[in-house]
């Protein structure tokens, strides 16, 4: 006798995307096609993790764009809205039931209150017999997979992607899979998906939205894009910030319009199959910058403490930090009279996006310059960039910060002036985001403090906020007073 036929709800989340979607495929193999998108918007929540309004706007025009997609395919795609987080349980019991699911597939989010919230879905769930079935998606290795010859887990980047590397081939390398099932129009007949909203009051951005097309198609046009053209000379291009030497894939990474799978498998095919030492110098290095997000999932992971605003480095905590809001405003304006620093702070809130050179380079000056307490910078870009990450942006502010997981066997202390002349030469990134600097000549465009007074008086451009001689001795005192 043929089994009835059961229904699986897929509860989206950071995986807006119907190929290689390791939950949602299950789903509908195990459905035989028939399953049912949930999407629960929760602006209470988004609020509480700063998420800023330029992403929130990005994933609502994701969210039609899945939504069509998914009709393509006869799933449909229901909207709910929690006021706030305590509510999402409910909803997606309420939800499951109404489509009669025999479960609830997910893939796994691994921040802290985020598994509490899913424990809390489980709890709800079971109570109506219902499982909520979890799976590893975001990574193309799960996050807490690789242990060290202790069976510690990595704390340093170099070891971890060593081992990383010898463990892809020993998982059968990366598997990519495809589109879920194409299913009968029945469901989507009894169950019309629900319109997707454009706005939501409290996340209005002043980011154009053409400047960031959201979506999976969009996502692969980006992603072949680059492979065909650009990631050869990645190694010699990623650091110059006036290039369009990086993919700018982060923020459809961010919200999984891509997943690291699709990436990885693209950047191997153009390196003769190689993950590592492969024909392509750009595309080994692109796949470590690839390695790098999967180490700081992995951080985040195994060390939760990173979720609740704590160091890596337990005793860092001690450091007292500067109290000058001042400075921090002037930092967050783009005014802060270190050209490359403001160009860089400008840029972001122009466009919610930062090119990885510039992130370093403005959350060393703010956390090593004006010795500001990293969790400050690490709120700022949050609540403003589009591919806002938790792990990311974490793992990238308190390595800046020397809190975290810099295995450097030096104090790393960037001079931003010298970073401008050697990875902005000509000042090109400068004069787009400082206006007021754009006549300057040679040198001066990244120091204007050094030009002549006559010269320097005629530009509408702040002194520097702080003297670069005593900036060492400052960060070096704290930090071994925190020892
Ligand atoms: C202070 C600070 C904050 C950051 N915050 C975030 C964040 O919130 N979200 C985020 O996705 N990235 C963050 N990064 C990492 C990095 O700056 C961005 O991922 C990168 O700039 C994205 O540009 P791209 O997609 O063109 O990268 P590409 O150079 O094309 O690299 C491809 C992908 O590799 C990953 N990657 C690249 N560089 C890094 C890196 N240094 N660390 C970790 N992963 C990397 C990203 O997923 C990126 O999309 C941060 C870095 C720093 C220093």
């Amino acid at each position: 006798m043929p089994k009835p036929a059961i229904t699986i709800l897929h509860w989206f989340r950071v995986d807006l995307r119907t190929h290689d979607n390791t939950a949602l495929l299950a789903a509908s193999r195990e459905s035989k096609g028939r399953v049912v998108g949930l999407y629960v918007i929760s602006p209470a929540d988004w609020k509480r993790h700063d998420e800023s309004p330029v992403k929130i706007r990005f994933i609502l025009r994701g969210l039609r764009e899945l939504s069509g997609e998914l009709a393509k395919l006869n799933i449909p795609l229901l909207i709910r809205t929690a006021p706030s987080v305590s509510d999402v349980p409910g909803i997606v019991a309420r939800v499951a039931s109404d489509c009669n699911a025999s479960a609830v597939y997910a893939n796994r989010e691994y921040e802290i209150h985020e598994v509490a919230r899913d424990e809390r879905v489980a709890g709800r769930l079971a109570s109506g017999n219902r499982n909520l079935s979890l799976f590893h998606d975001q990574t193309v290795i799960p996050p807490a997979e690789l242990r060290t010859g202790d069976d510690g887990p990595y704390t340093v980047f170099s070891p971890f992607k060593r081992r990383w590397l010898t463990a892809l081939p020993d998982r059968g390398g990366v598997r990519v899979g495809g589109a879920p099932l194409k299913q009968s129009p029945e469901l989507v007949a009894s169950m019309p998906p629900d319109p997707p909203l454009s706005e939501i009051p409290g996340f209005e951005s002043e980011v154009p939205d053409t400047l960031w097309p959201a979506g999976e198609r969009e996502a692969q046009r980006r992603l072949q894009a680059f492979i065909h053209s650009r990631v050869h000379a990645y190694k010699d291009s990623r650091n110059f910030p006036a290039i369009d030497g990086t993919s700018g894939l982060s923020p459809y990474l961010a919200c999984g319009f891509i997943s690291a799978r699709q990436c990885l498998k693209h950047a191997i095919d153009v390196n003769a199959g190689l993950a590592a030492a492969g024909p392509s110098a750009g595309a080994d290095c692109w796949i470590s910058e690839l390695i790098w997000r999967e180490f700081y999932k992995s951080v985040l992971v195994n060390f939760p403490r990173v979720c609740m605003g704590r160091a890596f480095k337990p005793e860092t905590e001690q450091i007292v930090w500067s109290d000058r809001e001042d400075h921090f405003e002037s930092w967050t304006q783009g005014r802060t009279g270190i050209p490359i620093v403001d160009a860089a702070m400008r840029a972001l809130l122009a466009t919610g996006w930062m090119h990885n050179r510039l992130r370093m380079i403005a959350a060393m000056y703010l956390t090593k310059d004006l010795f500001i307490d990293w969790r400050k910078g690490e709120r700022w870009f949050m609540r403003h960039l589009i591919d806002g990450d938790l792990s990311q942006n974490n793992g990238g502010w308190q390595w800046s910060a020397s809190t975290g997981t810099d295995a450097a066997p030096y104090f790393r202390i960037f001079n931003p002036v010298l970073q401008s002349q050697k990875f902005d030469p000509d000042g090109a990134f400068i004069r787009r985001w400082v206006p007021e600097l754009r006549d300057v000549e040679g040198d001066g465009i990244h120091d204007p403090s050094e030009l002549p007074m006559l010269l320097r008086m005629r530009l509408d451009y702040p002194q520097p906020l702080v003297d670069r001689a005593s900036v060492k001795d400052r960060v070096l005192a704290a930090f071994k007073r925190s020892e």
